[in-house]
């Protein structure tokens, strides 16, 4: 979105005149700031501003709908998918391009973990912050109606597994959230949750550095959290997660934040990728060896150049994704005006992370912050980075609302299932899972 968005500026003339044309094919009609998808989990920002719709951002540009399938570089076509060829059973349609900017992410890393794909819950998307909230309030809710202590116990245990951005943050927001939750019920108290974050590695947070990551284990575990380091998921089969330190928890909620992969689209194209199965870019942003590809973000294995370690590889976050498509749109540009190229450079600042209401961690520009200072920060640069002035109003907006009135925590799970009520009354029966 923000390669289109700059390009669209940057190309207005030849907009005007029709001389090029900007497609852009995403599967949703949304862009996702998924900095923001903690917030969104913990209700402090409703759903709506965290994602901003394509159609209106991008007014000079056709925006298809669609998923892209493959890329056949050499003959300049791309084809995909569309929710009209899905549903009609038609095959994937082609369309032909001139330039190519391949930029569709990563996706969550899964390891072969029993009962994994039966019970975890991701959180890369919208759908699935929003899907999070509501499972956590319903499993309170099914804790305080059950008289089965063993139903109770599962449904108030909560085990994240990674801990990076996405998990930690998650986990902070969300037990922030349930702890608050829990004085609106006469017989769930905050000390009755378990929440577990799982780490295979020593430390979590490794974006704000050793020292902060290590404040900011502290920092859980003065709030109750089991957090366990150097060690392993290895079976979330019949809903028990099984650690490899020999700890069993009855649970009905195992969260997949384990890392990322590259998206599997790049296989499916005659692009070079590196071992890692990234996009391998030169620093102008550009395919290695394929003329007119270019690649930007998670997708993206681009030099950083600021790196004192030749070979060193732009981190997969927002921080470099931004900024690069910026670069890309440029590129692009110049090189239909037959301009010279600019690489790009942008050396790591460091990071920013919020933790649950009022309390965060950050690393940034060599400054160390911890609790409110940090979390504010976290707000600040967030605001900041979210893309246009409407979302940036919106969610400024709602944080002002939200500082006076007390917290949202309301589940609205049953959205999942909007037919339900009528089907029951049509004389249907109820779909499972919904209530
Ligand atoms: C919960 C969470 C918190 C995070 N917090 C931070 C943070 O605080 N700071 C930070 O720097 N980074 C953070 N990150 C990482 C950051 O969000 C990503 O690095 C960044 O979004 C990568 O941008 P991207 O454009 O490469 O990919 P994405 O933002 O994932 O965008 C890829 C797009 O491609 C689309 N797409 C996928 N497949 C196809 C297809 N076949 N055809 C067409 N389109 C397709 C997707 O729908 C998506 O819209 C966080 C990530 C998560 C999940």
């Amino acid at each position: 979105m923000y390669t289109a968005l700059h390009l669209q500026r940057k190309l207005k003339p030849e907009l005007k005149q029709g001389a090029v044309e900007i497609v852009v094919i995403s599967p949703d009609p949304y862009m996702t700031y998924q900095p923001f998808l903690p917030e969104a989990a913990a209700g402090s920002i409703s759903p709506r501003h965290v994602v901003v719709p394509l159609r209106r951002v991008l007014d000079k540009c056709r925006v298809i709908v669609g998923e892209v399938r493959s890329v056949d570089h050499a003959k300049r076509t791309a084809s995909f998918t569309t929710l009209a060829t899905v549903e009609e059973g038609a095959g994937p349609l082609d369309i032909t391009y001139d330039e190519l900017v391949l930029a569709p992410g990563s996706i969550s890393r899964t390891l072969p973990v029993p009962g994994l794909a039966d019970y975890g819950i991701g959180f890369k998307t919208v759908e699935e912050a929003i899907g999070l909230r509501n499972h956590v309030i319903e499993q309170m809710d099914i804790a305080s109606s059950t008289r089965d202590p063993a139903v109770r116990d599962a449904a108030l245990t909560f085990v994240f597994v990674g801990g990076g951005y996405a998990g930690v943050e998650a986990l902070g927001e969300l037990e922030d959230m349930a702890r608050y939750a829990a004085r609106y019920y006469h017989n769930v108290k905050a000390e009755d949750m378990k929440w577990i974050l799982v780490e295979a590695s020593g430390r979590i947070l490794p974006e704000v550095g050793a020292e902060m990551g290590k404040y900011t284990v502290s920092q859980l575990r003065k709030r109750n959290i089991d957090v366990r380091l150097e060690t392993r998921i290895e079976s979330c089969e019949d809903r028990v997660a099984v650690l490899d330190d020999g700890a069993r928890f009855p649970t009905r909620t195992v969260v997949w934040t384990a890392g990322v992969k590259p998206h599997p689209l790049l296989a499916a194209t005659d692009l070079p990728l590196n071992e890692r199965g990234r996009l391998k870019c030169t620093a102008e942003l550009a395919v290695e060896g394929a003329p007119h590809a270019w690649g930007a973000g998670d997708a993206a294995a681009v030099p950083d150049v600021t790196a004192a370690e030749p070979g060193t590889e732009c981190a997969p976050n927002a921080q470099h994704a931004v900024r690069q498509a910026k670069v890309l749109g440029d590129n692009i540009a110049a090189t239909l005006r037959q301009r010279p190229l600019q690489e790009y450079a942008h050396k790591y600042v460091g990071s920013v992370a919020s933790l649950g209401l009022h309390k965060g961690v950050a690393h940034v520009y060599g400054r160390k912050l911890k609790g409110y200072p940090a979390w504010f920060m976290h707000r600040v640069y967030h605001l900041s980075r979210v893309p246009t002035v409407n979302r940036k109003s919106r969610v400024l907006a709602e944080w002002i609302l939200s500082g006076l009135f007390k917290r949202e925590i309301v589940s609205l799970g049953s959205l999942e299932h909007p037919r339900a009520e009528f089907e029951l009354a049509a004389g249907g029966e109820r779909p499972k899972g919904s209530r």
